[in-house]
């Protein structure tokens, strides 16, 4: 049978009120791509699987949430909805709510959004405010508008948008047959570490996985806040996605790291773009920045002993690689220039 989006699929699994009618566009069913080069790149003697969210409609795990929090909005007769966000929350709530027929406002931070998820917003015609500050400062300005317009606000303070991104844990289990015995993943405002403990949590109690996954969440070493115990007032990462000072979820990410055995540690930006380029050319995956968090996450892992060998560890890429392309071509080499000549070819190819 066909793909019928994450609500149709997980419905009875859902917190969403019977009979509310699916905005979706088809989100969720992302492959899990085993990683056996990678695995051997970082010296792990075990099974790596990357969760590739790259894949759901606009590029990010965010339209997990967004199908849900759209749905529920709608059935209420909402006709505006409106978010803060690095990127990703705006590309998702433009999409959804064109999907829906309804207004977005979407709040990011001044010159700090990647390029493709601005286009995204602006192509779904969503009315976008770039607010001179972080995401931080977009969110409070969000908070204070809701309190006072008729808006639903649609960031992950809405509890509806954890209901719909658990269900990547459910379509992990779904295909290894059980939980893996960790699950690295990038952490910004930390709803995603959270719904992800909850869909395992779940499964387990239902007896769906016999076993629950350490939790192994990073953050940008220049804004760490649930690393370092304290929140980060100018928060800076290349990873813009995961560039956050004060997280809404950090109870639930905590909760995750100490409920599972789990960690909550930080990578610098050098180790995320190494592994950001490393993930691509060894693997052919590419994801934003802010993923490649995850990646960087298993590589200290696994260099601190931390990761048990012949385990199975699943990374979530949260974002895909299209969404940063300058980025991208800023941590590459140019194109080499020639002419247009066979013997220049074969030159610059290194096989004359
Ligand atoms: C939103 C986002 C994150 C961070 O997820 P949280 O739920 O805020 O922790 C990481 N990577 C990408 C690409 C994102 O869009």
């Amino acid at each position: 049978m066909a793909w019928r989006g994450v609500i149709e699929e997980y419905r009875e699994r859902i917190e969403l009120d019977a009979g509310v009618e699916a905005i979706t566009l088809l989100e969720g069913n992302t492959p899990l791509i085993e990683a056996p080069r990678l695995a051997a790149t970082i010296g792990f003697d075990g099974r790596i699987f990357l969760k590739y969210e790259g894949l759901n409609p606009t590029c990010s795990f965010k339209d997990r949430g967004m199908t849900v929090a759209l749905s529920a909005a709608v059935a209420r007769g909402a006709k505006a909805v409106i978010c803060a966000s690095t990127g990703n929350t705006s590309a998702a709530a433009a999409a959804y709510a064109a999907r829906a027929g309804i207004r977005a406002f979407v709040i990011v931070p001044e010159g700090n959004i990647a390029l493709g998820k601005l286009s995204q917003a602006v192509m779904h015609g969503a009315r976008v405010l770039a607010v001179r500050g972080n995401f931080d400062d977009a969110f409070r300005v969000v908070t204070g508008v809701a309190e006072q317009a008729q808006v639903t606000v649609v960031n992950s303070i809405n509890p509806l948008r954890i209901q719909g991104q658990k269900t990547a844990a459910f379509e992990v289990c779904d295909v290894l047959g059980r939980a893996p015995d960790y699950h690295f993943l990038p952490v910004g405002n930390a709803g995603n570490i959270t719904a992800y403990w909850l869909g395992y949590k779940e499964y387990e109690a239902d007896g769906v996985s016999d076993r629950l996954p350490k939790m192994m969440g990073f953050q940008a070493a220049g804004a760490a806040p649930i690393v370092i115990g304290q929140q980060v007032d100018d928060p800076q990462t290349i990873a813009s996605a995961i560039r956050i000072g004060n997280p809404v979820s950090w109870k639930g990410a905590a909760a995750a790291r100490d409920e599972s055995g789990g960690i909550i540690d930080s990578v610098t930006d050098r180790q995320i773009i190494e592994a950001y380029q490393q993930l691509a050319a060894c693997e052919g995956v590419f994801a934003e920045p802010a993923s490649a968090a995850s990646i960087a996450g298993i590589k200290k892992a696994v260099s601190e002993s931390r990761v048990e060998p012949g385990s199975t560890a699943v990374c979530t890429l949260t974002g895909h690689g299209l969404k940063d392309p300058t980025n991208a071509i800023e941590v590459c080499p140019e194109p080499t220039k020639i002419g247009p000549s066979v013997e220049e070819a074969l030159q610059a190819m290194g096989l004359d």
